[in-house]
């Protein structure tokens, strides 16, 4: 063979060994990596949410497809991924180990344990993300969702099924009010999902120590990712939430699940997609950031009868500046959800706890959720104290008010006494309709304001001895006119 044959017969079995051995398809070249983010050429069969596979067993989510490369980002440690590094693609969507195992354990963003009880046992796995389920399969919000809280279960009812938005500046009580709905769960066959967004690990312990010692741990699933765990973790971990809650709303169950908070995951994301190089918008956000948190809280659903009927509340929590509602993040959400609890620094300094803003909390769909006896002692509610408040904030300028005014007033500083609310403390329905009652009806106007709480207690405590039959019609939804004068006479009965 001369040498030319030689060579031509080299290249050519170099170029077979290529087609048949690495193809660019399957297989690529890390060019770039750093910040929990890599960057390749080949893979050019790759599909968006793909899960890659590193040299050194790490996995990847894709996330780019460009012309000549893709952009993953690193699912775990990065430090040992080097450029020039080969990943191969797995064909597979990025999944999540789902089950009945979950619930009690805390998981990291990849369904993994991180409580330190061991594996755990699941034969399921769920894709991350879903298409969420279509109109024919739902039917609309018609089941409460106590959160045991009376501002929020009077004023802004939450149904089975609804996404309703919790949001207010730092330090104004958001994740308290999350964590009374999970502990008002208990006993209401119900499963907890609470999903932990870039929280310090240290706070998430303690709410965990919290869960577990009112015994709520029994039906509530952590999912956590830490401050310190990179940006992708945050930004998976809601996903990972509502796929493990999705599990169990596909065995007819209802499921609570909680984002604290996605202003942290927004944050994650932009940080993630700077990093991606893709084009940034306003606030530096990428363009599709209203699309992270729709396509998430979209898989929120009440499921009718014929899939299982099962449901996904939803209450996702965000972070305001300043009490500015209408900043990019903010806006986006609440026109995503179906209403919005709004809690307010001056009103939780001022020892109004929880911080409810009245005026500008809603809730769109719940009220066909609510209890009878709830909805017609709630019914005016609303009213009444806008026009306390408007009455309040005149009288102070005048000193001779009417005697029908200085009532209204009084009534109203009661009422609002009323609404006050330990945490720690939700209060089953029943009761709630029972103090709320009594404080509209007038039976605690002779009350001074600052002991409406302590009266509050004894009037409960009294009923729950002495009335026990009649606080289990009004939690059936009974509000005969037998249950109402039976109402009237305990208070009565109580007054004296
Ligand atoms: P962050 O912005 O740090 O996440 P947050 O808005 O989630 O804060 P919380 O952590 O729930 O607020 O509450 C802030 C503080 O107020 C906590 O110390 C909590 O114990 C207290 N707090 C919350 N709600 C109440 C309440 N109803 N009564 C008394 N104290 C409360
Ligand atoms: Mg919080």
């Amino acid at each position: 063979m001369s040498y030319t044959d030689q060579v031509i017969a080299s290249l050519k079995k170099n170029i077979d060994g290529f087609k048949k051995g690495a193809d660019v398809t399957e297989v690529g070249t890390v060019i770039e990596v750093g910040d929990g983010i890599a960057r390749m050429i080949g893979l050019e069969a790759c599909q968006a949410q793909e899960m890659l596979e590193f040299e050194d067993g790490t996995m990847g989510l894709a996330l780019n497809l460009e012309e000549e490369t893709v952009g993953a980002i690193i699912l775990g440690e990065s430090r040992q991924i080097k450029e020039g590094d080969t990943v191969k693609r797995t064909g597979k969507i990025m999944s999540i180990p789902v089950g009945e195992g979950m619930v009690g354990r805390v998981v990291n963003a990849l369904g993994k344990s991180i409580d330190g009880k061991g594996e755990i046992k699941t034969k399921e796995t769920y894709p991350i993300e879903r298409v969420a389920p279509g109109v024919m399969t739902r039917e609309p919000v018609n089941r409460p969702m106590q959160t045991g809280i009376k501002a929020i279960d009077a004023l802004i009812p939450i149904g089975r099924g609804q996404r309703e938005l919790i949001i207010g500046d730092r330090q104004t009580g958001k994740t308290a009010v999350a964590i009374d709905a999970i502990l008002n769960q208990k006993g209401q066959d119900m499963i907890c999902v609470y999903v932990a967004i870039g929280q310090k690990e240290s706070k998430v312990a303690r709410i965990v120590a919290k869960l577990q010692e009112a015994g709520a741990m029994e039906y509530t699933t952590v999912v956590s990712a830490g401050a310190s765990e990179p940006a992708p973790m945050s930004y998976l971990a809601p996903y990972a939430g509502v796929t493990i809650a999705e599990y169990f709303a596909d065995k007819g169950k209802d499921v609570l699940v909680i984002y604290d908070d996605l202003t942290k995951q927004a944050w994650a994301y932009r940080e993630m997609s700077l990093l991606l190089r893709r084009p940034p918008g306003r606030e530096a956000y990428p363009g599709d950031v209203f699309y992270l948190h729709s396509r998430l809280l979209e898989r929120a659903c009440n499921l009718n009868e014929k899939y299982g009927g099962g449901s996904i509340t939803a209450l996702p929590i965000i972070e305001t500046q300043g009490g500015d509602i209408s900043a990019y993040v903010p806006t986006n959400v609440i026109s995503i959800t179906d209403g919005q609890i709004f809690l307010q620094s001056d009103l939780f300094n001022r020892g109004i706890r929880p911080a409810l803003n009245v005026g500008l909390s809603v809730s769109r769909v719940g009220g066909s959720a609510q209890i009878k006896p709830m909805k017609k002692v709630a019914g005016t509610l609303r009213l009444d104290l806008a026009q306390f408040r408007e009455l309040e904030a005149f009288a102070q300028f005048s000193s001779d008010l009417d005697s029908e005014t200085k009532k209204q007033i009084e009534r109203g500083q009661r009422m609002t006494e009323l609404l006050k609310q330990p945490q720690y403390a939700p209060l089953p329905v029943e009761e709630q309709v029972l103090s709320i009652f009594a404080a509209g009806k007038g039976y605690m106007d002779d009350v001074p304001v600052s002991d409406i709480s302590e009266a509050e207690q004894k009037l409960i405590t009294f009923a729950k001895k002495s009335k026990g039959k009649l606080l289990q019609k009004i939690a059936k939804g009974d509000w005969s006119e037998e249950t109402v004068a039976e109402i009237k006479e305990t208070c009565e009965q109580y007054s004296k």
